[in-house]
């Protein structure tokens, strides 16, 4: 039997991928047979992993999301080089903290201008080469995952702009499952809880680990390994029916909401 999570032929564009999530999606697709796209603004950490890959299965494109110019000349880059984007993991995201009566409006725009704007900016990038293809009669695979998270559903302290960025997230994926699907271009979101990275370490410290895992009812944190298999999940065959939705994957953190 083929596996129902092959990404056999499939090129897929993981943002964000120098390290993290980003990395273990993008070493994930590989390992499920595509090519991993990978785009980071951490250009020795990215040009590592990809090498890693193995020039033929992978390759770094190192600049920000948050760069419209950017984005549009790697886009076309990589389908002048491969024909076809298949898959687009929008992953790339910061954090700015600070309390809102003390927000900066620069930390406020920093974050939205790549965990939102940078979001808009490679789907809208990815989305019209997918749909070129789509009129043309391609059937390929065309298929968008948006990461988000528990802060985007729930609200959070101390970081309205990454809460904020991270529900428009979910609009976005909404909207363009909707406007695309007839397209047959799939287009989903996955809301993380706290997986360990560089970005969680303050939560994930002594100070804030107890209070933290005490609201995750399965009692621990997870691992970009284990959470990047519900992301290739998404891009796969296996979630073909799958579209607009909002995944969740953060040991129970969300039931009900
Ligand atoms: P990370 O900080 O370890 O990695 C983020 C990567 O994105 C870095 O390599 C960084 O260089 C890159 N990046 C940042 N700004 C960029 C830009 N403008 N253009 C291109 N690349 C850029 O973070 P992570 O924990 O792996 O997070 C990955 C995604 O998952 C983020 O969108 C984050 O908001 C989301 N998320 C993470 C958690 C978690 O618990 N770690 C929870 C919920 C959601």
């Amino acid at each position: 039997m083929k596996n129902p999570m092959s990404l056999e032929g499939n090129n897929v564009i993981v943002t964000g991928a120098g390290q993290g999530i980003g990395e273990a999606v993008a070493r994930l697709v590989v390992d499920l047979g595509g090519r991993a796209i990978l785009v980071d603004l951490q250009g020795d950490k990215v040009g590592a992993v990809a090498a890693s890959l193995g020039a033929d299965r992978a390759e770094a494109h190192v600049g920000s999301v948050a760069d419209p110019s950017f984005v549009q000349d790697m886009v076309g880059k990589v389908v002048a080089r491969h024909g076809a984007v298949h898959g687009l993991v929008n992953n790339a995201g910061i954090v700015r903290a600070a309390m809102i009566h003390k927000m900066s409006a620069a930390t406020w725009q920093q974050v939205i201008d790549v965990n939102l704007s940078g979001v808009f900016y490679c789907l809208q990038a990815v989305g019209r080469h997918m749909l070129e293809r789509a009129d043309a009669g391609d059937k390929s695979p065309a298929t968008i995952v948006n990461i988000s998270s528990d802060a985007g559903r729930r609200g959070t302290i101390g970081q309205i702009n990454y809460g904020a960025a991270k529900s428009g997230v979910m609009g976005i994926t909404m909207s363009a499952a909707r406007e695309w699907a007839p397209k047959g271009i799939r287009v989903n979101s996955i809301c993380f809880g706290v997986v360990e990275t560089e970005m969680t370490e303050t939560i994930r410290s002594d100070k804030f680990r107890d209070r933290v895992l005490a609201q995750v009812p399965m009692g621990r944190f997870s691992n970009p390994e284990e959470v990047s298999q519900p992301v290739c999940f998404l891009l796969s065959p296996a979630a073909s029916y799958i579209t607009g939705q909002h995944l969740s994957v953060n040991g129970g953190y969300t039931i009900g909401v």
